[in-house]
């Protein structure tokens, strides 16, 4: 059995800027981190492994050469391995062109198809893009079942059942594998990394993979496979003014609130 575990790096949640004249984000290489909820997606892939060492943990992620930290962060946390897809060719990839560029990396990582007890595991939104759209569109490209929201995986044979958090309580969803699971943050504390691993890390070797390595295209990636386009990114002006009343009595204070709210149209 493989679990796959998609992972972004992302900017600390503090520092998300936006170019407002290409309309992308900015990145830099400084204060990045793992996607909060893919920690969650490996910690729950390591959790699995413990009980069933067979188990091989692959972290995945597409993005720029510095990507390559988190994904060394990831083994050193306890995935076995890592690919970092990583070219310019990549770059401007919206929803579909880098669930497209994942769902390809998972197949030719495969040998071709998801093996009968793979799992995907992912975050179920980046605190960046923050769409919530990659794990669903990887599963529909893949051709395989998805359980989104999830906050508990119990491992079976040849399926999986998971508790899916709903605004009304919870679903038990049972699943066959192979499957995309996104995952919330409930479902683990994520751990910290061993001596061990660190050191694993370090020396680890991490593939790069190319469009051509996938054999995708120009049109199939990047901004030429990308249907969306990002009209406009602002940032939103607010403005408060503060009128300060002074009144001899709350009832005088009352009154006056009201006919104010009221001239306005408030209430
Ligand atoms: C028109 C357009 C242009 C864009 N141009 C750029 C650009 O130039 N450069 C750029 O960096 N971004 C660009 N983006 C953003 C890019 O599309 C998103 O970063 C990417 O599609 C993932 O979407 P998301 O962050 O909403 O992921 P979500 O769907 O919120 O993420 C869910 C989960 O999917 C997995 N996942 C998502 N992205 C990755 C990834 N890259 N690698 C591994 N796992 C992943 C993670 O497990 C994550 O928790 C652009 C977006 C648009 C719409």
């Amino acid at each position: 059995m493989s679990i796959y575990v998609l992972l972004k790096q992302v900017p600390g949640t503090s520092d998300v800027k936006m170019d407002e004249e290409t309309g992308t984000m900015i990145r830099t290489e400084h204060k990045n981190v793992i996607n909060p909820l893919d920690e969650n997606a490996l910690s729950e892939a390591i959790r699995i492994k413990g009980a069933k060492p067979e188990v091989k943990v692959t972290a995945i992620s597409m993005g720029p050469p510095h990507a390559q930290k988190a994904l060394r962060e990831a083994i050193a946390l306890g995935a076995d391995e890592a690919v970092l897809m990583s070219h310019r060719g990549f770059s401007g990839s919206d929803t579909l062109a880098t669930s497209k560029a994942l769902a390809k990396a998972l197949m030719t990582l495969a040998g071709g198809r998801l093996g009968k007890d793979d799992l995907v595991l992912c975050g179920e939104r980046a605190t960046d893009g923050e769409t919530g759209q990659v794990g669903p569109m990887v599963s529909a490209i893949l051709d395989v079942p998805v359980v989104t929201y999830v906050r508990k995986i119990v491992l079976k044979d040849h399926y999986i059942e998971a508790e899916r958090v709903v605004e009304e309580g919870l679903e038990l969803i049972r699943t066959s594998l192979p499957a995309v699971v996104t995952v919330v943050k409930d479902i683990n504390q994520p751990g910290f990394p061993t001596l061990s691993g660190k050191l694993r890390a370090k020396s680890k070797e991490i593939p790069i993979l190319t469009p051509l390595d996938l054999g995708l295209s120009q049109e199939d990636v990047g901004l030429q496979g990308s249907p969306t386009r990002v009209v406009k990114v602002f940032r939103p002006r607010l403005s408060r003014d503060t009128i300060m009343q002074k009144q001899d009595s709350s009832c005088v204070a009352v009154d006056s609130l009201m006919s104010f709210l009221e001239e306005r149209g408030i209430i």
